[in-house]
């Protein structure tokens, strides 16, 4: 193995300074003994893997950056090295890229189906935030192709199949192209080998039968460029198996069907020789119509440019060509990694990021001058600015979500319904807050409950405009819903107070102050009292066709009863806190409905002057629910009296909702308040009994106001 590695260094320090080897010489090392007593299926010590695919990336001249990473992207999933390890040996940037490059291996490919695989490619890519993690995850895929007759043929079909859905339009897109064509050709090889050899035989035999043709037009080719004036190169060239193979396929054609199996290529000093160049070709032999393609202008979404037409050939032979220039054949041919293949020697990696990014930033230039630039834009942005993340649902299928989405935006990608029930979340097995910002790569599972609802405060977090709408949409229904509820039971007290039953109030009667009011339904105006908009006793005279109420008429005293279940129609006031037992007025607000006040809160006091707004409200026997309530304690400072007051308070089935404790300054006394949860009075009242049997309390106080 030494040798092999000593001959690959030797090689690559034809680009490489003498330090870079020495350290690339080091992580060999490192990986050799990570690796020491694993074996490829080959029988090969496993660091000959590695090694190969530093040197794949030696090819396009990437920098030793990625090469160290490329020599050590094995060790932290198959050995026990960590990402620490290798960022005190070989610094961060290449631990960056190691942990980049595992990342990716931990991801299972599990359905196949194709929006899956498109979906799974920008997962990739957008996991890896460094263009250097795919070209070495692509670079390893590309030599376990090449030494893929070693394994199993279950996993041989399985890897193969993975190639051509994921990794091979990947290369592609990248503008990969002599790696695409290789991983295509490789997995059609080893998916279909029968297939594959029947074709790349009769591939074989043409090429014998056409040399001559192919031969004649070349040069016939190569001297009207030159009559024309045009300084070119100029080459046959065949198309790779696997693209012959697809256009059989896609359009049920026989190996002699597919015409055009070989092809040319011009390459010219700069874009106006390529139009000169299509001219010339087109006086010498005829193009098909409809065959002409200007990539120059418009260029492929991964960078690619060219001329592409086809002409009539002698003996009726279609002719492909391409034409381009030097520039452009470089990028088909390498695209992104036609960067680093062609760099100055001396640029710094910084230099080469520049690069990159100036190359993304021309490739947007040249599709804004022409094209369909907004989807262009959005390719790159997924490929390679990451603004969204992809993750699994449970069944394994992948949904991508803008950038900082929650398990809550999650759920309801998945369905309103399931968004509207969620409660809780598991990502990765585990259970988080459904805030949870979700990462590339998470498999996220939405645990729901039957009568759950969805919280006002989610949208302080939601971030798809699909969460937030069906938030906002379900709590106004709930909100109007509730609203309504209370405007009918309003009505009723006022028609009680009027001496009348909801039954005796006529339909047309109910109808025409529908209509009059411009209302669209009964329910409509019910929502309107419940939220105070409109006072209950007028709408009650109006549909009895009452006069309005003489001087010495007063309504009779009927109260609404208060259950705590109203929902957000009624609330209950922050400042005095009431709760069952308590007595209680009803203030109506404009727009907010009830707010219910105990009787002597200062609110309340203030609002004397506005009767109408007043409401007599009484409190249902039967309450269940638990309300809160704040109380202040003065305790002596003494070790662990909160904890007593505590357990107290628990003792007594109370919950805490919120503590606060304020020392005084100084003082032998501590100031502590408390919001606990009681179901009504008689409740609080042993509590509060519980607490004063605590020595250290000195006194205890019901907070109103
Ligand atoms: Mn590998």
């Amino acid at each position: 193995m030494q040798a092999a590695a000593a001959a690959l260094f030797k090689d690559w320090s034809g680009y490489l300074k003498p330090e870079d080897i020495s350290r690339l010489e080091s992580a060999f090392q490192f990986s050799e003994q990570a690796h020491e007593g694993q074996f490829r299926q080959s029988g090969e010590p496993y660091v000959s893997h590695p090694l190969a695919v530093a040197n794949i990336l030696a090819q396009w001249h990437l920098d030793s950056q990625a090469l160290t990473a490329a020599l050590l992207h094995d060790v932290m999933e198959d050995t026990s090295v960590t990402k620490t390890e290798i960022s005190r040996n070989f610094g961060k940037p290449v631990a960056e890229l190691v942990d980049g490059v595992s990342k990716l291996d931990r991801i299972e490919f599990e359905s196949h189906a194709e929006a899956q695989a498109e979906n799974f490619r920008k997962m990739l890519l957008a996991m890896a935030r460094d263009v250097r993690v795919i070209l070495i995850k692509l670079a390893d895929r590309l030599h376990n192709m090449r030494t893929l007759d070693a394994v199993t043929p279950d996993k041989r079909r399985r890897i193969a199949r993975e190639t051509l859905d994921i990794y091979a339009p990947i290369a592609n897109r990248l503008g990969l192209n002599s790696i695409y064509q290789e991983l295509e050709d490789l997995s059609l090889k080893h998916l279909y080998p029968d297939r594959h050899r029947v074709l790349a035989k009769a591939v074989k035999a043409a090429r014998g039968n056409r040399r001559e043709v192919v031969g004649k037009v070349l040069d016939a080719i190569k001297r009207k460029l030159k009559s024309a004036g045009v300084e070119a190169h100029a080459l046959g060239r065949e198309k790779h198996l696997h693209s012959i193979y697809r256009k059989m396929r896609e359009k049920h054609l026989t190996f002699a069907q597919v015409q055009d199996v070989y092809g040319f290529r011009i390459i010219v000093n700069d874009v106006p020789s390529c139009y000169v160049a299509l001219g010339a070709l087109h006086g010498l032999y005829k193009p098909i119509p409809g065959k002409f393609k200007d990539y120059i202008a418009i260029p492929k979404s991964n960078g690619y440019q060219s001329l592409h037409t086809t002409l009539f050939g002698p003996f009726s032979t279609p002719i492909e060509v391409q034409i381009r220039t030097q520039e452009m054949h470089k990028i088909a041919e390498a695209g992104v990694a036609s960067h680093w293949l062609y760099k100055d020697s001396d640029t710094s990696l910084s230099d080469l990021q520049k690069k990159t990014h100036q190359w993304l930033q021309s490739l947007l230039e040249i599709q804004s001058q022409s094209g369909d630039s907004a989807e262009f834009l959005e390719h790159l942005k997924v490929d390679l600015f990451p603004d969204a993340v992809y993750v699994f649902t449970p069944k394994g299928k992948i949904l991508s979500l803008p950038r900082g989405a929650t398990a809550v935006d999650f759920a309801y990608a998945v369905h309103t319904d399931i968004g509207n029930r969620c409660v809780a979340v598991k990502i990765n097995q585990e259970l988080m807050p459904l805030r949870t910002e979700l990462k590339n790569g998470d498999r996220v599972e939405i645990i729901t409950a039957a009568h759950a609802k969805p919280n006002p405060l989610w949208l302080n977090f939601v971030t798809t405009g699909k969460a937030r709408s069906r938030i906002r949409h379900f709590l106004k229904t709930m909100h109007f819903q509730e609203s309504a509820k209370l405007g009918e039971r309003l009505l009723n007290q006022a028609l009680a107070a009027l001496g009348a039953a909801p039954a005796e109030i006529k339909e047309a009667q109910w109808d025409k102050f529908v209509r009059d009011a411009g209302a669209k339904a009964r329910q409509e105006v019910l929502a309107d009292i419940g939220l105070g908009k409109r006072l209950a006793a007028v709408v009650a005279r109006r549909v009895l066709s009452r006069s309005e109420p003489g001087p010495h008429e007063t309504p009779a005293p009927g109260s609404v009863i208060i259950r705590g279940s109203e929902g957000m129609a009624v609330q209950f006031a922050s400042c005095c806190r009431p709760i069952p037992g308590d007595p209680i007025i009803g203030l109506i607000s404009k727009g907010q409905g009830m707010v219910i006040h105990t009787h002597d809160c200062p609110v309340v006091a203030k609002a004397r002057h506005d009767p109408e707004r007043m409401l007599d409200v009484a409190w249902d026997p039967e309450t269940r629910k638990l309300f809160e309530v704040s109380i202040k304690l003065v305790v002596a400072n003494q070790r662990g009296v909160l904890a007593k007051v505590a357990a107290e308070i628990a003792e007594a089935d109370s919950n805490i909702q919120n503590v606060a404790v304020d020392p005084e300054d100084g003082s032998s006394y501590t100031n502590m308040f408390f919001t606990i949860q009681v179901s009504n009075r008689l409740h609080l009242a042993r509590i509060v009994r519980a607490l004063r049997r605590i020595p250290e309390v000195v006194r205890l106080s019901r907070v109103k106001g």
